[in-house]
């Protein structure tokens, strides 16, 4: 589905009118592409406070083939290309005096950004401090780095990732996720890590090799997304989705290489009937990503009892079903398995006409957060992916002005594609993402509505 404002924006008259006009001038977003170099071209790597991480960073950037290059003098003069990411190590700052670092270090440098450049910024939890100027400045950063994504142009994103002490071990996955063009769509979002038991190193184009996948509502959209992208990355996908999509979803399976599964999730055995299907098929599954999903929209003064029910049950309680009957099946899930969950972005800012929705997405996340612990003992995680404005055939069929409001409400002004919650989700669902348990990662583009 094309954009057709963004297209019309970036052509020679539409340049001139919406500069005229002052309207927003959407970018074509750098995309992955399997065999791509992490970044299209050289890195800088600053700091601020102490430090503790910029030597390592270099490392792993010169270890992906990325060129770390010196940080740019204060009047942006340098002799070199522009600039692919910046990444500033913001973790040691004792208060907010040590901020100034920051603002010195990245000014000039984003002056050299390229188009669709990166911009991350890595800090201690201000959690994890008894000092208030300590907790203050390490806050401080948040507000910083949410504000620059709205004032970054031209397909270009900021994001922060809270490293605590002990949990370097696990930046590299998140690092790589955010310098390439799987995040092209995460904007402006705070992620933490932990410190995990990390496995060997996993083939970089193949990451998923030798796993199984399962996909709920795998038959279109977003699932069938996820399904192909899990599929390019080496897994082997089991494709869920209502028996009446049967011919959608056998498509699906059959372009990727996998297994279709014709099941209503919400069926009274279907948590127990999969779990022995996987187990008996395929020794058990890898990833499970919970994606089917329903909208029943009505203001709740008019939301008959039916809608309420079914949005719960499908969009919520089979998730949770699902979940503890994989966890309650001898051998159904792998120690190490990854379970993503999609939520949305209604259940984080709320949306009219919405309140069931919303509670169930709402619910995702605190069935994710409260199982994270649990996940995290056994060498697993469990993480929600929250999309925003993501262009389907559904959000197609919304009158143009609805639609036009809707997609540009966000820092990249634009909607996301389905690929974009997808590569999110198969970045979650790799090995190397051992230390990311309990998030929730918002696919908007930095939507306006909502924390
Ligand atoms: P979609 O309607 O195109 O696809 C959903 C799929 O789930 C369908 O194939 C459907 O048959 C399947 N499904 C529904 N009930 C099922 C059941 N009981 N058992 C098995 N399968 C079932 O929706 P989409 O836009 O691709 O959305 C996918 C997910 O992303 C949903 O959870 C949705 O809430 C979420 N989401 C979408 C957007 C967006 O902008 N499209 C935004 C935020 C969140």
């Amino acid at each position: 589905m094309s954009d057709w404002y963004r297209d019309f924006a970036n052509s020679g008259f539409g340049t001139t009118i919406t500069k005229q006009l002052g309207l927003p001038r959407p970018a074509q977003l750098r995309r992955y592409e399997p065999g791509q170099p992490l970044l299209p071209g050289p890195a800088v790597v600053g700091s601020a406070g102490e430090g503790r991480l910029r030597d390592e960073v270099t490392g792993l950037l010169r270890d992906a083939g990325v060129t770390v290059v010196s940080p740019v003098a204060a009047d942006g003069s340098t002799d070199g290309e522009r600039l692919a990411a910046v990444l500033l190590d913001a973790t040691g700052l004792t208060g907010p005096a040590d901020l100034a670092a920051a603002h010195d270090f990245l000014a000039p440098a984003l002056k050299r950004l390229r188009p669709s450049g990166r911009v991350l910024v890595l800090a201690d939890p201000p959690t994890g401090t008894s000092s208030p100027a300590q907790a203050a400045a390490r806050q401080a950063l948040e507000g910083l780095v949410r504000s620059l994504a709205k004032e970054l142009r031209s397909g270009s994103t900021a994001n922060l990732v809270h490293v605590p002490l002990g949990a370097e071990g696990s930046l590299a996955s998140p690092l790589r996720f955010f310098l390439s063009g799987r995040s092209a769509y995460v904007d402006g979002q705070v992620l933490a890590v932990t410190a995990a038991e990390l496995p060997s190193a996993a083939d970089a184009e193949q990451p998923l090799a030798g796993k199984v996948a399962v996909v709920t509502g795998a038959a279109r959209g977003i699932g069938a997304a996820i399904a192909r992208v899990l599929a390019r990355d080496g897994a082997h996908v089991v494709a869920v989705d209502v028996p009446a999509a049967g011919e959608q979803l056998a498509q699906v399976a059959n372009e990727v290489g996998g297994t279709a599964v014709a099941l209503d999730i919400t069926g009274d055995d279907a948590g127990p009937r999969l779990a022995a299907q996987l187990v008996a098929r395929h020794g058990g599954v890898d990833v499970v990503v919970h994606n089917a999903g329903i909208t029943r929209d009505k203001l709740l003064v008019n939301m008959d009892a039916a809608r309420w029910n079914s949005v719960m049950a499908v969009n919520l309680q089979a998730q949770l079903d699902l979940t503890q009957a994989l966890l309650a099946t001898d051998g159904a899930l792998k120690p190490d398995a990854r379970v993503v969950c999609v939520s949305s972005q209604s259940g984080i800012a709320g949306n009219r006409g919405q309140t069931n929705y919303a509670a169930s997405k709402a619910g995702v996340i605190g069935m994710v957060r409260s199982w994270a612990p649990e996940f995290a003992e056994r060498g697993a995680t469990i993480n929600a992916v929250a999309p925003g404005f993501i262009v389907t055939e559904m959000t197609a069929k919304m009158p143009l002005g609805t639609r036009e409001v809707g997609s540009r409400l966000n820092s990249l002004q634009q909607g996301g594609l389905p690929v974009d919650v997808a590569e999110t989700i198969a970045w979650l669902a790799q090995p190397g993402s051992a230390g990311v348990n309990g998030q929730v990662v918002r696919v908007c583009g930095q939507s306006l509505l909502g924390a």
